[in-house]
């Protein structure tokens, strides 16, 4: 076949996405229900290192083995009715980092996943302003619906009001939450009863009966369903699949991802729905079709998750063209070529070869010391960059300094490398000096990365000092630069991408200083970069 008509042809029939949640709002069960209606085609399993269950605990570093947590994150590929769906792992422990974020870079539509009992919480919250940010289309997944939760309508409403995303039902739940029956399918006004396998270890069996039929088995219930989706799709929640593409709206499915309920639709919605690989625009604005040569850009870097051989490993998604493992690629910040010898799909532990790859795939290059986070990679002319991957609102902040004063030189180095990969922003100020530059993260355990980092790969350990702010915003105007530094509690610090974050104690502090300078322009902080 033509080449060119097979990669567009490929990436069509394309799905790449991310859960967005909460921890414990069902991630990895859901990840796994996928999974047994899906067929795997790389690696599934479960995705986190919990007790009882088989994990697939990567143990790339000690600290993330004696938390018995995944920090790192990569992709499941699976088929699903003639179509590839990449799912890329987000990780979602509390101390969750920029890498978290970075991911939603490499996907085309996200899946918010939400306790029935809990709505929105507020890492979910935290990831879908990055989803907003991006313009990334969101599908809405209400989970735990056979425990009691809360109401089916008040949960919708809680969309709207909260995140300002108009929630377009495409099932309704019969059953008040922990008396799950089934949905009502908007689609066609008909009801799918579902029915319990032992642990929801298998698919779960569905019926699909008539609107009449329904209303005689399941009396109230049914009533109640059609009544209340009626009552939504009255006031705006009809369902317009161009409000999801434009990412005004979500479409929201109901399901208990632990008994495999409703897990079939999402996966029917991602294919008829979600949209496919899109073609991307360059650092220049220049959008690169698909069928382009090949192109991607490292979203992820992950250092020695094999203990025995300290590898590294680069995780690329690929943007345009066919990758063909063998291909020698441009690295286009250093120009310098890249053998793609060993290339694989890695879920956690498992890995597996990849020989061949298509725009929305993501492919992991072992032995990539030379790549970096952002780097582009692209064969054949001209060259291509993509846009430097976005940074996030930091919330945790702590003055870097070596430990070792002979070792400053290589604690420089070092500091400079970790910030260019993204690790830690990296944060500084006339006042406090080149010396103690401040390390700002996303979370917590960022530090301990570069921490372990600086100590081991630039043999410069590192003494880190938190600093107790806790409010960020980005000065809007440099002149007012003293007024935040005149304060108390607070100060600027410039990034090295140039944005002037001020830092606050805590809100209060800040809020008191708005209320002595209205003129103070403070803006909100979400992505900035790409
Ligand atoms: P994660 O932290 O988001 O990956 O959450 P997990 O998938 O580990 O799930 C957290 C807990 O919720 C586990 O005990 C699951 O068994 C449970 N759980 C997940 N989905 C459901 C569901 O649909 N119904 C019920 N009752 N429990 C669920």
């Amino acid at each position: 076949m033509d080449g060119v008509v097979e990669v567009v042809r490929e990436a069509t029939r394309r799905r790449s996405f991310a859960v967005i949640s909460h921890p414990d709002a069902g991630k990895s069960t859901l990840t796994e229900a996928l999974a047994l209606h899906a067929k795997v085609i790389s690696e599934a399993g479960a995705v986190h290192g919990k007790s009882g269950r088989q994990g697939v605990v990567s143990d790339w570093m000690e600290m993330e083995r004696a938390r018995g947590i995944s920090i790192t994150s990569a992709a499941l590929q699976f088929s699903y009715r003639d179509t590839v769906i990449n799912l890329l792992d987000t990780p979602g422990h509390a101390d969750f980092s920029e890498d978290t974020y970075r991911v939603l870079s490499a996907v085309d539509s996200a899946v918010m996943l939400l306790d029935a009992a809990k709505g929105l919480e507020p890492q979910t919250l935290k990831l879908f302003d990055v989803c907003r940010h991006r313009g990334i289309p969101v599908i809405t997944f209400i989970n735990k619906w056979d425990r009691p939760g809360r109401e089916a309508l008040e949960l919708c409403d809680e969309i709207v009001e909260r995140i300002g995303l108009q929630p377009m039902p495409l099932t309704w739940p019969v059953g008040s939450a922990g008396h799950f029956r089934g949905v009502a399918d908007l689609s066609d006004g008909s009801f799918v009863r579902y029915h319990r396998t032992v642990g929801g270890a298998t698919a779960a069996t569905e019926e699909r009966l008539d609107a009449e039929t329904a209303q005689a088995a399941e009396g109230a219930e049914w009533a109640q369903a059609v009544e209340e989706s009626e009552l939504l799709a009255a006031s705006g929640g009809e369902f317009v699949p161009e409000r999801f593409f434009e990412a005004t709206a979500t479409p929201v499915l109901f399901g208990a991802a632990v008994l495999n309920f409703g897990v079939r639709h999402l996966l029917d919605l991602l294919v008829d729905l979600a949209p496919a690989p899109a073609p991307r625009a360059d650092a220049d604005g220049d959008i690169r079709p698909l069928d382009a040569e090949f192109s991607a850009f490292v979203f992820k870097v992950q250092t020695g998750m094999d203990p025995a051989h300290r590898d590294q490993v680069a995780f690329a998604r690929v943007c345009s063209g066919m990758f063909e493992r063998g291909m020698v690629v441009t690295n286009a910040t250093t120009k310098k070529p890249f053998a793609t010898k060993y290339v694989q799909q890695v879920f956690g532990q498992k890995r597996s070869t990849v020989d061949i790859a298509y725009p929305g795939d993501v492919i992991g290059l072992v032995n990539a010391s030379a790549l970096r986070v952002g780097d582009t990679l692209y064969s054949g002319k001209p060259a291509v960059r993509f846009p430097g991957l976005p940074s996030f609102a930091p919330a945790f902040f702590a003055v870097a300094r070596p430990a070792d004063l002979s070792r400053a030189k290589q604690f420089r180095k070092g500091v400079e490398q970790l910030s260019s990969e993204g690790v830690v922003q990296l944060l500084r100020s006339d006042l406090r000096g080149d010396a103690a530059p401040v390390f700002a993260a996303v979370g917590p355990m960022q530090f301990e990365v570069a921490a372990h980092r600086l100590e081991h790969e630039f043999s410069s350990p590192v003494r880190l000092d938190r600093l107790s702010y806790s409010a960020v915003r980005r000065l809007g105007d440099s002149r007012q630069r003293n007024l935040v530094d005149s304060g108390r509690r607070s100060e600027v610090l410039t990034r090295s991408d140039g944005t002037e974050l001020a830092l606050f104690e805590d809100e209060m502090s800040m809020r008191i200083l708005l209320r002595q300078h209205p003129e103070l322009e403070l803006e909100p902080l979400v992505a900035t970069g790409q």
